[in-house]
């Protein structure tokens, strides 16, 4: 089934703002939401350091996923996702990100060349996600 992802403009802008100042390197986070059969509803961004020190792949410091994880559930939601930049390199998901990829059905976003793209890792593979109508794909 065909996951669709709602973002609000203002979390996108946030992303491409993030990815700006980690430049070079990727900058990376937790999405927090809710989801609703197949749709995937992003409400709230937390911002992760990037322990990775190589400019093409990122690691999500544990505490701060805890952190995220801990501010999910005090507000009654769950972290459905992450995302991260890509400084040097299209809004796809690389290698590293489908070797780096373990949880089932969950939504990453990545930001490149000026771009937000969706997707969602089910059954060993990155699927591309409809996405809303206030979708945002570019910085501009
Ligand atoms: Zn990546």
């Amino acid at each position: 089934m065909t996951r669709r992802v709602e973002l609000p403009p203002a979390l996108a802008a946030a992303i491409h703002a993030a990815a700006d100042a980690a430049f070079p390197n990727e900058c990376c986070g937790l999405l927090e939401g809710t989801r609703e059969g197949a749709v995937l509803r992003v409400t709230t961004l937390h911002p992760a350091r990037n322990l990775s020190d190589q400019p093409d792949r990122f690691q999500i410091d544990p505490a701060d996923h805890f952190k995220a994880q801990k501010a999910a559930r005090a507000n009654g939601r769950r972290i459905i996702g992450c995302y991260h930049s890509h400084p040097h390199s299209a809004a796809q998901p690389s290698a590293v990100d489908l070797a780096g990829a373990e949880q089932n059905d969950f939504l990453w976003l990545i930001a490149g060349a000026g771009a937000l793209n969706a997707f969602v890792y089910l059954d060993g593979g990155f699927r591309g996600c409809v996405t809303g109508a206030d979708w945002v794909t570019s910085s501009e």
